[in-house]
């Protein structure tokens, strides 16, 4: 396939040397913000001083769990530099709306779509198709309020990462784990040759180590790694200066927390104990309640018949629904346990990815609040950022969305969203206020 490969050789001319995508983007493209002070970046090479935006919140959650009450948001360039209700002039008038961080997605698929036959495609196809689906999935991730998200991951996030972060096409801060270590059993590897496989994973660009410790829950969920290579992997990672984020069930999920592992993604059929050793060792856990599921159910005929999905997994992942909105129930109720959002978007749910605040707090009963929080100053904490994001305070990156309703009222507000800035860049500004109707 030949365009295919000019695509990816495109794409790759920008990859190797491009700075994290945790660093500060720099665009000039101009925001769709009918406002004219929208874009705070300066043009290359001029030493003229980052451009002022002030905005006017009506209500604002800062990230911690603090609500603050008419107050303005000073942004110079990409960074916040002052919360003062006494700032001017404005800019943007957020007044009737509810202001937050940009959301953090700790677990997302980036890349996953669907073919140009309609079915689900995966992550490891390189066509033209595929690439520009990534990118639209990119776009209404960020448009969707998600202006940071981990992809765990695939070889085909670092182009999309990359790009992302020198400004050339819009979308959420990328974290990406490249190609994750999948457990099979004795076959996986010594803990050696597991050590080996994290460092190549930090020499191909990874912000993150992924680790599949056990099985599908639609093959049963098993574990797929000894106690030995677990604490191989993350232990290498550590060493590394990299986290570790650990698809595990059941059994693995202690095994994860012992090898001292940074996450646990998914947790089904954790027991208390299990809970309360990862609230005592501070291990994060990234449950999802509900979108995951929903979503494969929902778009059903385009996964039946792609690999790992057959009729009897549909039938396993029905059952699994229930266990999670219990596993999230009793991990809401484990004092001390830090708890992540992520919500293991995959085709089909890109751009739906708050649909799991929806989840959490109805069928969890996960508090609003936490739940906001969980994708704001703790899913910083838990990527090692929250000195760059997560909350809305000085010398952080001006990542503001705003949601038009009280997500702490009403949860559904999370669909709302009508302002993303990122980086001091507007990327979306519907917010419809009465000085825009003259
Ligand atoms: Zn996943």
């Amino acid at each position: 396939m030949r365009s295919a490969k000019i695509v990816l050789c495109i794409l790759s001319v920008i990859g190797p040397g491009a700075p994290l995508a945790v660093n500060a983007q720099r665009s000039s493209r101009p925001a769709t913000a009918k406002n004219h002070r929208t874009t705070a970046q300066q043009s290359a090479g001029s030493p003229a001083k980052p451009k002022r935006i002030v905005i006017a919140a009506g209500v604002m959650l800062d990230g911690t769990g603090k609500v603050l009450r008419n107050t303005r948001i000073v942004i110079e360039g990409s960074k916040i530099v002052a919360v003062d209700p006494k700032a001017g002039p404005v800019d943007y008038d957020l007044g009737g709306l509810t202001v937050l961080p940009g959301w953090i997605d700790a677990h997302a698929h980036v890349t996953w779509s669907f073919g140009k036959d309609g079915k689900n495609a995966g992550a490891g196809v390189t066509t033209p198709e595929a690439a520009y689906a990534a990118a639209a999935n990119a776009w209404v991730t960020l448009m969707a309020g998600f202006t940071t998200v981990q992809s765990v991951g695939s070889p085909t996030d670092i182009p999309l990462r990359d790009a992302i972060a020198k400004g050339l096409i819009p979308g959420p801060r990328i974290l990406t784990a490249v190609e994750p270590l999948a457990g099979r059993g004795a076959e996986t590897g010594t803990p050696d040759e597991i050590r080996a496989f994290v460092r190549k994973q930090k020499q191909a660009g990874a912000d993150v180590i992924k680790i599949f410790a056990s099985q599908s829950i639609r093959q049963g969920g098993a574990m797929t790694l000894s106690q030995e290579q677990l604490n191989a992997a993350c232990d290498e990672a550590k060493r590394q200066g990299l986290r570790t984020v650990v698809h595990a069930y059941k059994d693995a999920v202690r095994a994860a927390t012992l090898a001292g592992c940074t996450q646990i993604e998914h947790g089904t059929m954790a027991t208390d104990d299990d809970l309360k050793l990862m609230s005592e060792k501070g291990t994060y856990l990234d449950p999802q309640a509900g979108l995951v599921i929903e979503n494969y159910l929902l778009n059903k005929e385009k996964y039946l018949g792609t690999p790992g999905y057959t009729e009897e997994g549909f039938a396993a992942m029905e059952r699994v629904l229930s266990l999670n909105h219990e596993l999230v129930r009793r991990a809401a109720k484990t004092r001390g346990l830090k708890i992540v959002f992520g919500t293991d978007a995959v085709a089909g749910a890109h751009g739906r990815n708050a649909e799991e605040f929806i989840d959490r707090v109805r069928d969890g009963g996960v508090d609003p609040m936490a739940a906001m929080n969980s994708a704001n100053s703790l899913g910083a904490e838990a990527l090692g950022m929250s000195s760059q994001i997560g909350t809305i305070a000085p010398g952080l990156e001006a990542d503001i969305i705003a949601l038009d309703g009280d997500p702490l009222k009403d949860i559904t507000a999370v669909r709302r969203v009508v302002f993303v800035m990122k980086g001091g860049v507007v990327y979306k500004n519907s917010a419809r206020r009465s000085s825009d109707i003259r």
